[in-house]
């Protein structure tokens, strides 16, 4: 762990949408470290959880806050710059190389700015070459180092989606958001993704709060689960007391 990370409070966050309550006043904390995961089924209010988390939606009520720092309803680029990083659900790229992606990953930590360096100002050339060399590790340690100067549109779908997962690191985040990584992947990107969520973890020490719907990965890398059903929390635990508990069967497996 290289870095000291705060915990992630949410507390009682409601929103509201026109004659609909997507949450109904959730709470949750990631602790420092950790990897905690959101499931729950379709509609049950987990990304509309992340655009709380991230700044992109406005909770009716509720508070978020990381460590001291009170998050909720600052601006999308506040929250990234107090190390908050999100993947999407259903967003994966298709432009540039996967170096180009995770450069744009870095914009919000670029101090000098773009004009500096299209000027070739040293100062912005010497952060242009250490951003290149974070984003280079950064790509080694996702599994895309092979992959680096290669166009996105010319990897495997797998590959693809975890450029997402590295752009969103690349920011150096305390808190790391992955709204369904392994989405559409088959069983062999699924484990390579796994192994790098859990290698991530234990290298930069950062916590995880996880959305998805495969089981057996939420079984095997979450320390805490919370279970979502049309907006509520119905459950919350351990993986081995949540998978137990009669409320997550029946929103489930409809019993
Ligand atoms: P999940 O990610 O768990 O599948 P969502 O957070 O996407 O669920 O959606 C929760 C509920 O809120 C759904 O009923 C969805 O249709 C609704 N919803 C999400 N975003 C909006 C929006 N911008 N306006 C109105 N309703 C929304
Ligand atoms: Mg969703």
């Amino acid at each position: 762990a290289a870095q000291t990370v705060p915990p992630l409070h949410v507390r009682d966050v409601t929103v509201r949408f026109a004659g609909l309550t997507a949450l109904d006043e959730v709470s949750l904390t990631v602790a420092p470290g950790t990897v905690h995961a959101l499931i729950g089924p379709n509609g049950a209010g987990k990304s509309t959880f992340f655009n709380v988390l991230s700044g992109l939606c406005r909770p009716s009520s509720g508070t978020v806050r990381l460590g001291g720092t009170d998050l909720t309803r600052l601006a999308p680029h506040r929250i990234a710059a107090l190390g908050v990083a999100r993947t999407f659900q259903n967003i994966v790229t298709t432009e540039g190389t996967v170096a180009d992606n995770l450069m744009l990953g870095r914009h919000a930590l670029t101090r000098a700015g773009f004009a500096a360096g299209a000027l070739r100002l040293p100062r912005a050339v010497r952060e242009q070459r250490e951003h290149r060399e974070k984003v280079r590790e950064i790509a080694e340690l996702t599994g895309l180092g092979a992959h680096f100067d290669r166009p996105v549109a010319s990897l495997p779908y797998g590959d693809r989606k975890r450029v997402e997962l590295a752009r969103a690191l690349c920011l150096e985040p305390r808190v790391l958001l992955l709204d369904e990584p392994v989405a559409g992947m088959n069983a062999g990107e699924r484990a390579r993704t796994a192994e790098v969520v859990t290698e991530i973890r234990a290298r930069l020490g950062l916590s995880v709060l996880l959305v998805e719907h495969d089981m057996g990965l939420v079984m095997r890398l979450a320390d805490e689960v919370t279970v979502l059903d049309f907006g509520r929390l119905i459950a919350h635990g351990t993986p081995a007391e949540v998978r137990a508990h009669p409320e997550v069967l029946r929103a489930y497996l409809g019993t």
